[in-house]
C-alpha cells in the first residue's frame, strides 16, 4: 500500500480505481509572422468562438452546480475580453510580429505569475483561471478540440492539475473523487468540487505520479490522504467512514433548497459567518440564505499594515458578487482583547477585554474607520449589504456612527461614486449596557445582531479567553437568555430586526427558545447551516409563551 499526502479540500470518502487525466500537451511554438492585421484577425475569431465555448459551459454550470458557482465562466468570459489581457496579446503580435499562439502564451504566463505572487489568497487562486482560458483561447487557435475525460467507469481522476472547465465538462456521474499534484484550496476546482460535494485532495505533489493510473485507490477528502493499493485493514475502516459520511449527506442533501420554517409554520434565516473570501466555498456549499457576520479585522489581521481602501473595497465586491444578491452584513473592524495587530501599536492594557476595542477603535481613529466605510459603500452596489458596528454601550456612538456614514456618503456623492441607497445598519449586542437600552438603540437602526460570545463574557464577568473558567461558564444562564429575549422584544417593538450570530445560534438545544423569542435570523458556521435547518424543520412549539415563561423563569 502506499500513501500519498495532500491537502483535503472537500470532504467525503472514494473507494474506486484511479483513472490519471492528462492535460492536453498544447506546446506552443514561437513563430515570426508577416501580416500582422491578418494575425490579429485569427486571434479575434478565435478569442469569440472561445467567449461562445465559455457561454455554453456556463449553461451546463448552472443546469448542473447553480448561479452562484457558474458565475465563473462569466467571470472567465470578462477575463478574455479584459482590456490588458487582450493589449498585451495583441502587443506581441503587432510590435514583435509574433504568433496569436505564441503571443497568448507568454501573456497568460505574465498574468499567471503576477497573479500567484498576490499576497491575497482568492487573488492567487486567479492564476488556474487565466491559465484556464488562454489554454482554451490556444486549442481554438490551432483548431484542436479540448481533452476528453469521460469513461464509462466511475474513477478516482488523478491529474497534475485541473481547470475548472475540465472539472465542469467531466460527466460528475463518473467521477469518484479529484487529486491533484497542484492546486490551491481556493481555486475554482476546489470550490466546484465542494459544490458537486465530490471529495478533492490537492498538493500532493510529484509523488503523484501517471504509473498509479488503473490502480485501486481511496481518497479521503477529509484527512488528505490517498492509499494506493489499499491493504484490507485500510479498506475496511474507509469503507465504514465512506458509509457513515454518506448516510449523512444524504440527509443534509435533502435539506437543500429547502425553506428554514418550522412545522408550525413559523420561518427563520439561516445565514453563515465567515472571516475570509476562503469560507464562500462552504457558504454556497451548504446553501445559507445569506452572510450574518464577516469578521472583517481578518482582513487587517492577515495583513502587515493597514489596508487600503481599494484593497477592501475589492474584497467586500468579491463577496457581495459571489453572495449573488443574497444578504451580506459586514461587521467593521472589530479588533482589541484577543485580537491584536502590531500595526495598530495600541499599547499593553490593564484589562484588554474591557479596554480600547472594536468601535472604540475606530470613533477615536476615524481616517481608519472611514477608510472601511468609503469601501464598503462603493461595494454596495454590488449586492445586497449591511454593515453593523460591534461593541456598542451608548445612544452617543450610534450617533457618531451615523454622522460618519453621513460624511462618507456626501465625499463618495461629491465624487460622483455610486452606492446603494438601502445599505442597512445595525449593531451587535453584545454588551449588558446595549441590552437594557436596547429599545431606545432600536430606534436608530435596521437591526440588531448579538454577539452572544462577548455578550456571555460581560453578563457572567468570565473571560472567554480563559480556559480555567469553562467549569463556570453556563452558556444556556438565565441572565444570558433574559438578556437575548429582552433585546428581541425591544428591537421589535421598536422596528428593527434582530439576528444571532454568536456560537449560540448553532446551538440546537436553544433553537426552540430563539424560535420562541422571534430571533429573524440565525447566523452561524457555514458547516451547521443544513444541521440547523434540519433542527427548525422539526420544530413545533405548542405555547411559545409558556416555553419562555419555563426557560426564563
Ligand atoms: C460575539 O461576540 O459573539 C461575536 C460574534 O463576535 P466575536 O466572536 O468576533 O467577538
Ligand atoms: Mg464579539
Amino acid at each position: 500500500m502506499t500513501e500519498l499526502h495532500g491537502k483535503g479540500v472537500s470532504g467525503g470518502v472514494a473507494v474506486g480505481r484511479v483513472k490519471f487525466h492528462k492535460q492536453d500537451d498544447l506546446c506552443v511554438k514561437r513563430r515570426h509572422i508577416e501580416d500582422a492585421a491578418a494575425e490579429k484577425e485569427r486571434f479575434e475569431k478565435a478569442k469569440e468562438l472561445t467567449i461562445d465555448e465559455l457561454k455554453e459551459l456556463y449553461d451546463k454550470a448552472l443546469r448542473e452546480i447553480g448561479e452562484a458557482n457558474a458565475q465563473i465562466f462569466e467571470i472567465h468570459q470578462m477575463m478574455l475580453d479584459d482590456p490588458d489581457y487582450v493589449e498585451s496579446i495583441l502587443n506581441f503580435i503587432e510590435k514583435q510580429n509574433l504568433n496569436a499562439e505564441y503571443a497568448v502564451a507568454v501573456t497568460s504566463d505574465n498574468f499567471a505569475e503576477m497573479f500567484s505572487s498576490m499576497d491575497d489568497e482568492y487573488m492567487k487562486g486567479r492564476a488556474a483561471d487565466v491559465k484556464d482560458i488562454s489554454a482554451r483561447l490556444i486549442r481554438n487557435l490551432m483548431n484542436r478540440s479540448g481533452n476528453g475525460t469521460d469513461s464509462e467507469e466511475e474513477t478516482i481522476i488523478f491529474a497534475d492539475d485541473l481547470a475548472p472547465s475540465e472539472t465542469v465538462q467531466m460527466d460528475k456521474s463518473k467521477v469518484l473523487a479529484f487529486c491533484t499534484a497542484e492546486g490551491s484550496a481556493n481555486s475554482h476546482t476546489a470550490i466546484l468540487a465542494r459544490t458537486m460535494n465530490i471529495p478533492a485532495v490537492i498538493g500532493i505533489g510529484s509523488e503523484l505520479s501517471e504509473e498509479f493510473d488503473g490502480r485501486e485507490a481511496i481518497a479521503d477528502g477529509f484527512s488528505g490522504v490517498v492509499y494506493i493499493d489499499p491493504d484490507e485493514k485500510t479498506r475496511e475502516i474507509m469503507l465504514k467512514k465512506r458509509d457513515e459520511e454518506l448516510r449523512k449527506r444524504e440527509l443534509l442533501q435533502s435539506l437543500k433548497n429547502k425553506d428554514n420554517v418550522t412545522l408550525d409554520g413559523q420561518r427563520i434565516e439561516v445565514y453563515a459567518n465567515i472571516g475570509g473570501l476562503g469560507d464562500l466555498g462552504a457558504v454556497l456549499a451548504n446553501d445559507a440564505g445569506g452572510v450574518g457576520l464577516f469578521r472583517s479585522e481578518f482582513l487587517y489581521l492577515e495583513s502587515s499594515d493597514y489596508p487600503d481602501e481599494e484593497t477592501q473595497f475589492q474584497c467586500y465586491k468579491t463577496v457581495l458578487e459571489r453572495m449573488s444578491g443574497k444578504k451580506v452584513i459586514i461587521r467593521t473592524l472589530d479588533i482589541g482583547a484577543d485580537k491584536q495587530i502590531d500595526y495598530f501599536e495600541l499599547g499593553k492594557e490593564e484589562n484588554p477585554a474591557l479596554g480600547l476595542r472594536a468601535i472604540r477603535i475606530c470613533l477615536t481613529r476615524p481616517e481608519i474607520f472611514k477608510t472601511q466605510l468609503r469601501a464598503l459603500y462603493r461595494a454596495s452596489v454590488f449586492g445586497s449589504l449591511g454593515i453593523m458596528f460591534p461593541m456598542i454601550i451608548s445612544l452617543e456612538e450610534v450617533r457618531q456612527i451615523k454622522h460618519i456614514i453621513e460624511q462618507v456618503k456626501k465625499e463618495l456623492s461629491d465624487e460622483g461614486i455610486p452606492f446603494a441607497e438601502d445599505v442597512e445598519i445595525g449593531i451587535m449586542i453584545e454588551t449588558p449596557a446595549a441590552v437594557m437600552i436596547s429599545d431606545i438603540l432600536a430606534k436608530e437602526v435596521d437591526f440588531f445582531s448579538v454577539g452572544t460570545n462577548d455578550l456571555t463574557q460581560y453578563t457572567l464577568a468570565l473571560d472567554r479567553q480563559n480556559p480555567k473558567l469553562d467549569a463556570f461558564c453556563d452558556t444556556h444562564h438565565k441572565a444570558l437568555l433574559r438578556m437575548i429575549a429582552a433585546a428581541a422584544k425591544n428591537a421589535h417593538e421598536n422596528g428593527a430586526w434582530i439576528g444571532i450570530c454568536g456560537e449560540l445560534a448553532g446551538d440546537t438545544e436553544l433553537t426552540e427558545v430563539f424560535l420562541a423569542m422571534g430571533i429573524d435570523e440565525l447566523s452561524v458556521s457555514p458547516a451547521l447551516v443544513l444541521p440547523l435547518r434540519e433542527k427548525i424543520r422539526n420544530t413545533h412549539i405548542e405555547s411559545k409563551d409558556k416555553l419562555l415563561h419555563d426557560i426564563l423563569n
